[in-house]
């Protein structure tokens, strides 16, 4: 149990890599704080297995990553219920494929805040504790995507590879501080936001959903498989101890080798 007695804060919990890291540092031990947007009931469900099955204590806050005012309240809540925030993962993320000139512009302003602005919100009102316990954890789930491009994703991209510069820039502001900031870049990892992608891509590239996973998701990722979310939670539990203690400022890809072509 690495992770015991401290709190983890994960957005965009309720589904795919989020729920997946939420559950492995509470089967380090930590106690976890759940976010996102589902069923009440659901939600509700989720909280207590972790409850149950990992024997912490899991906490629920509907804060939306889009407003900065409930992402402070978010992180005061862990504050407040837990005493600390000792871990926080910046992982809510949505995503919209389109040609760039026909990009609503309230989506990339929403792909902005929530992929992105949440990320400097939520690392701004969570440093401070961190600084004056003298310990701290930053991870934000990146992307292959914050090394690469693809079209039709002008505001993903961009959002991801601003994830990429914040981590940097924040890791070297608190490297004497203990406090490790580091981001993680998956590939495809089977999730209902990559589910979800697959009608648009088929109407703007003329596919199947055979060819839209063949040829556009798993092509460019070698081992032609996708990455699982309880990979990349593995690798977010492991930079929270203190063999990673030297890994900051990192941009760590699980990509199958994709940004290696
Ligand atoms: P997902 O759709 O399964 O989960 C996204 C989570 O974010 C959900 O819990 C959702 O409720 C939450 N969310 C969305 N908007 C929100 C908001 N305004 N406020 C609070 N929560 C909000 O997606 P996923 O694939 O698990 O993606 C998680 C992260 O991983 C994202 O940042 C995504 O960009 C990144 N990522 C995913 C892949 C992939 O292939 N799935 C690859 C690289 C990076």
């Amino acid at each position: 149990m690495a992770l015991t007695s401290k709190t983890a804060l994960v957005t965009g919990s309720t589904s795919g890599i989020g729920l997946a890291y939420a559950r492995a540092f509470a089967a380090e031990g930590a106690n976890v704080v759940i976010n996102g947007f589902g069923e009440a009931s659901a939600i509700e469900a989720e909280r207590q297995r972790i409850e149950s099955e990992f024997g912490v204590k899991a906490i629920y806050s509907a804060a939306d990553m889009a407003k900065p005012d409930e992402i402070a309240a978010m992180v005061k809540l862990a504050e407040d219920t837990f005493g600390a925030l000792d871990i926080l993962v910046n992982n809510a993320g949505v995503q919209f494929v389109s040609p760039v000139d026909e990009l609503p512009i309230e989506k990339w302003d929403q792909i902005i805040a929530i992929n992105l602005s949440s990320a400097f919100h939520a690392m701004r009102a969570a440093i401070p504790g961190m600084r004056t316990r003298g310990w701290g954890r930053i991870i934000s789930t990146a992307s292959a995507h914050s090394l690469v491009a693809s079209p039709f994703k002008s505001a993903y991209v961009a959002a991801k590879h601003g994830i990429a510069g914040l981590t940097k820039t924040v890791a070297l502001e608190l490297a004497t501080h203990k406090i490790t900031v580091n981001c993680i870049s998956p590939g495809y990892v089977w999730t209902p936001l990559v589910e979800a992608q697959i009608p648009n891509t088929m109407r703007i590239r003329n596919m199947t959903k055979e060819q839209v996973i063949a040829d556009v998701m798993l092509a460019g990722q070698p081992t032609k498989e996708f990455v699982t979310s309880e990979q990349v939670a593995a690798l977010a539990v492991f930079l929270c101890q203190d063999a990673a203690a030297q890994i900051t400022g990192a941009n760590l890809s699980m990509d199958g080798g994709w940004t290696a072509a």
